[in-house]
């Protein structure tokens, strides 16, 4: 039976559920029949400049509505896809529709598409990143692959290979979820990255008094400049957290205060206007 997780978005899929293989076996099913039914759709939350509060470019986040279960989130249903081989059928309608909607936007603005680590190992995704700017007419350079660090967990020649590639393409390189995994520096130096997203976990109550978040916060920004690279700290959803992520000096903030993921239509209003977008996070009412 479906839970509720208290928003009145069903959990069916959630949970320990999927340790059961006739549930996964049924997941597989539809998101197959999704897949090739027009069952995903793509969302894009905007990414926004700190320091001139005006849009740069969005990131492309899938969307599954089942039409029985309701909203089911990535995060439930892209491990499922990773361990059925769903995903690189997924991952090529991600990137393809992505380019399709981010080249109907002014040339300023930029297109963030996530990547599985199995799509990674392909040797065959720079081709097709290539395809998919070619189709859209997208140039290189507005396209930003978004990765983390468990792509690096085995090692994979191709791998690398693969990201050297997609740099020399002009494809910008994003190493995602920054500070969540193993975070060895290492990581940093194997493929051509242009920008740290700094995760949630640190820049959310990045505020708090005597707390460390900030501090972590400031030292990967500190290592990203070093590198000369960019920071886009995710998650900001109050105007406390915001004030601490402008005075660090993070390049880009995304998060609830500047908007969440946007159907493709609210997106390309939002891309074709010229005023700074304004956060309208909560404002806190903790004693400073
Ligand atoms: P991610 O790539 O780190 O994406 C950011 C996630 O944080 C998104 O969740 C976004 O909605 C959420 N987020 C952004 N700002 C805030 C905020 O201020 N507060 C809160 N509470 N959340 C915020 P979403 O869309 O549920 O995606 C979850 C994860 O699923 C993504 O994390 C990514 O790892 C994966 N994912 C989503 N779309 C794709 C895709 O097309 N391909 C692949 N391979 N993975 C995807
Ligand atoms: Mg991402
Ligand atoms: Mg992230
Ligand atoms: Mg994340």
């Amino acid at each position: 039976a479906a839970k509720s997780d208290g928003r009145g978005k069903h959990r069916f899929y959630e949970g320990g559920m999927h340790r059961n293989a006739e549930t996964r076996r049924q997941i597989e099913n539809d998101l197959r029949g999704a897949l090739v039914g027009n069952g995903l759709t793509l969302n894009f939350q905007p990414i926004v400049e700190t320091a001139s509060e005006t849009l740069v470019g969005f990131e492309a986040l899938v969307r599954w509505h089942h039409p029985r279960h309701g909203e089911i989130s990535p995060a439930t249903f892209i491990p499922i896809a990773e361990e059925t081989g769903l995903i690189d059928g997924i991952g090529e309608w991600v990137l393809r529709n992505a380019c399709m909607v981010a080249a109907k936007w002014p040339e300023h603005i930029g297109i963030a598409v996530n990547l599985s680590p199995i799509q990674v190992t392909n040797p065959q995704l720079p081709a097709l990143v290539m395809n998919a700017l070619a189709q859209a007419g997208l140039a290189p350079e507005r396209l930003e692959l978004e990765i983390t660090e468990s792509v690096f967990l085995e090692e994979n020649p191709a791998t690398r290979a693969t990201l050297q590639r997609l740099g020399a393409m002009g494809v910008r390189l994003t190493l995602d979820d920054f500070g969540t995994g193993y975070s060895g520096f290492a990581y940093l130096t194997k493929a051509p990255f242009k920008k740290i997203k700094i995760d949630r976990s640190f820049v959310s109550g990045a505020a708090e008094r005597g707390g460390q978040k900030a501090a972590i916060v400031k030292a990967t920004v500190a290592l990203a400049d070093s590198l000369g690279m960019i920071t886009t700290a995710e998650g900001v959803e109050t105007h406390d957290d915001l004030d601490v992520i402008r005075r660090i000096g993070c390049t880009q903030v995304q998060g609830f205060i500047f908007g969440k993921a946007v159907p493709w239509a609210e997106a390309g209003i939002l891309a074709r206007s010229e005023a700074p977008i304004a956060p309208n996070g909560v404002k806190s009412n903790r004693p400073r």
